[in-house]
C-alpha cells in the first residue's frame, strides 16, 4: 500500500473523519506522553481528586502549567496538521477527533467547532464549577503578582487547565459528538495514534462496522492494522502532504 492509495481513498471519500493522536504532534516537537522519555516518565501525573482536594497539588499543577513543563503547548502546527486543515477547508473532512491537548488543529486553521477533543485542551483553563474559560497568560500574571492560586473571576470556584486529568470523568458531550461523526463518515482516517486507549480506540472499529473504510497512518504497527483497508507505517507530515496536497 502506498501514499498514492491513500490519495485515491481520500479522493473517493465523501465524508472523512480524521482521528489524531500523539504521533501527529511529535513532528511538532511535542513529546508523546506514553513513550520512554515522555512526560509521564519525567513527572508524576496529578490526579483529578488530588487537584480538587489538595492546595499543594494545585500549586504543583499550576507551576507545571505556567512553566510549560509538560511541553504540551506553545509549539507550531506541522505539515500533517496543515494537510488535515486543508481536508476540512475543502469540505472533505467533517471533523477532527483528537486525543491531543495541544490546540494545534485549531492553530492550523481548523474551525474550533470542528475539533472534537477527547482529552480536553491544555492551552487554556476553565472553572470546574461554572466552566467559564480563563486564559493562561492572565492567570499566570495574576499568580506571579499575588502568589494566589487561580480562582474563577465569575464564581470564585476552582480553575484548572482544560485537559481531562487522570481520574477525571470523560465529558459526555465530545464522546457523543465523536460517536455521531464516526457513524456518519465513509472514511475514518487515523493519524498518529497507537489506538490503545479505550474508549477512544473504539471509534475506528465502530466506523468499520458501520461500513466506512479505515485508513491508519502511524509510525509503528497498531492493534487495529488487521482491520484497516489501508495501513502506512510512515511519518504523517510527508504522507499527508502527498495525499492532500496544497492547491
Ligand atoms: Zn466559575
Amino acid at each position: 500500500m502506498s501514499r498514492a492509495d491513500l490519495a485515491r481513498m481520500i479522493a473517493d471519500a465523501r465524508r472523512i473523519v480524521v482521528f489524531t493522536g500523539a504521533g501527529i504532534s511529535t513532528e511538532s516537537g511535542i513529546p508523546d506522553f506514553r513513550s520512554p522519555g515522555g512526560v509521564w516518565s519525567r513527572m508524576k501525573p496529578i490526579y483529578f481528586q488530588e487537584f480538587v482536594s489538595s492546595e499543594e497539588k494545585r500549586r504543583e499543577a499550576w507551576e507545571r502549567a505556567f512553566s510549560g513543563a509538560a511541553g504540551w503547548v506553545g509549539r507550531a502546527p506541522n505539515a500533517g496538521h496543515h494537510a488535515v486543515a486543508r481536508l476540512v477547508a475543502q469540505g472533505k473532512a467533517s471533523s477532527v477527533i483528537t486525543q491531543n491537548v495541544d490546540n494545534l488543529h485549531q492553530a492550523s486553521g481548523v474551525p474550533p467547532e470542528k475539533v472534537i477533543e477527547l482529552h480536553g485542551n491544555a492551552s487554556y483553563a476553565a472553572c470546574l464549577e461554572c466552566e467559564e474559560r480563563h486564559e493562561l497568560p492572565e492567570l499566570k500574571a495574576l499568580y506571579e503578582a499575588t502568589g494566589d492560586l487561580p480562582s474563577c473571576r465569575v464564581c470564585g470556584g476552582l480553575v484548572k487547565t482544560a485537559v481531562i486529568s487522570f481520574g477525571q470523568a470523560m465529558p459526555p458531550e465530545p464522546m457523543a459528538r465523536a460517536e455521531a461523526e464516526t457513524l456518519a463518515c465513509d472514511l475514518f482516517l487515523v493519524l498518529g495514534s497507537s489506538l490503545v486507549v479505550y474508549p477512544a480506540a473504539g471509534f475506528p472499529i465502530l466506523a468499520k462496522r458501520h461500513g466506512a473504510r479505515l485508513a491508519i497512518v502511524n509510525r509503528e504497527p497498531t492493534d487495529l492494522d488487521p482491520y484497516a483497508d489501508l495501513v502506512l507505517h510512515d511519518e504523517i507530515g510527508p504522507v499527508m502532504t502527498a495525499a492532500a496536497p496544497a492547491p
